[in-house]
């Protein structure tokens, strides 16, 4: 019964972070909104959170290239709600390029928010979660954690290290009844993928409509793109007491991607 906790979800005001907010919200969990986007879009995704589903919902901005900034959000949902139940490291970008190309402050950006960020979120987190005696920490990493795509050095490189990441923090955690593991999902049809269609295009040579049938469900068995439905329904059960056996795993949720 998840009723009453609480969860932080970075990058949570779109795509994956913002449909995850929905789903623990309507279980209940109160929940910390964090991420970029316009104040107004924000203050109405927030309200809607909190008047549908009966929850409380507040927000911080910080930045996942600013550690100090991590260290005060951690500290902020703490005091706000007097718990940190779950933590979501969801926040993230891409840069689809050749790697002989690929720009230096996009490679620093990526492995920033896409991988630092989540070990300063989870250096603060811990601590609270020790004292609480549970926890859940769940990194969002994908299926290119796993395996490697062309054009992706970044990212791929980063969502590799939060693999590695999470098996730690789990050996760490063990004993104190908190659990870390990791997402791994193949395609969503977020923001950030609509994005990467134009670029994916660009590198490839290819027009936008073949890059999304011919490279990336191409890339997916199943033909389909996954749904934020799929996603949640993993994401609660790794949030349940039923998921308390689950530690240092990854679960992709590709459509058979990495099957392959
Ligand atoms: P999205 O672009 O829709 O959302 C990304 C979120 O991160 C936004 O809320 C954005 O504001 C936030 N963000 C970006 N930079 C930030 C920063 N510096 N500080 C704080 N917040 C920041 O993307 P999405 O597709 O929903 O992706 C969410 C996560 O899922 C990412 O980690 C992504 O790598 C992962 N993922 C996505 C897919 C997919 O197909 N969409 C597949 C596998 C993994």
């Amino acid at each position: 019964d998840l009723k009453g906790k609480t969860a932080i979800i970075t990058g949570s005001t779109s795509g994956i972070g913002l449909q995850f907010a929905h789903g623990l919200a309507s279980k209940g969990v109160n929940i910390m909104l964090n991420g970029f986007g316009d104040a107004g879009e924000i203050e109405t995704a927030r309200k809607e959170i909190e008047e549908q589903y009966g929850v409380k919902a507040a927000y911080n901005g910080a930045d996942m290239t600013k550690p100090d900034q991590i260290a005060e959000l951690i500290k902020e949902t703490k005091s706000a709600f007097g718990s940190l139940d779950i933590l979501i490291n969801n926040a993230g970008i891409q840069k689809v390029s050749p790697i002989e190309d690929f720009p230096d402050d996009k490679w620093d950006a990526i492995i920033a928010i896409n991988l630092s960020s989540s070990f300063h979120t989870i250096k603060h987190a811990v601590p609270i979660m020790k004292q609480q005696g549970s926890g859940r920490i769940i990194n969002l990493a994908s299926v290119h954690g796993l395996v490697a795509s062309p054009y992706k050095s970044a990212y791929v490189a980063a969502k590799h290290g939060v693999i590695g990441l999470t098996k730690t923090v789990a050996l760490e955690v063990a004993e104190h009844g908190i659990t870390c593991n990791a997402i791994c999902p193949g395609y969503v049809e977020t923001p950030l993928v609509q994005n990467q269609i134009a670029d994916t295009a660009k590198a490839r040579g290819m027009t936008e409509e073949e890059v999304k049938n011919n490279v990336m469900l191409e890339a997916q068995p199943s033909k389909e793109f996954i749904t934020y439905a799929q996603l949640n329904g993993l994401l609660f059960y790794l949030c349940s007491d039923a998921g308390g056996g689950a530690n240092g795993a990854s679960f992709n949720i590709d459509g058979g991607w990495v099957a392959k």
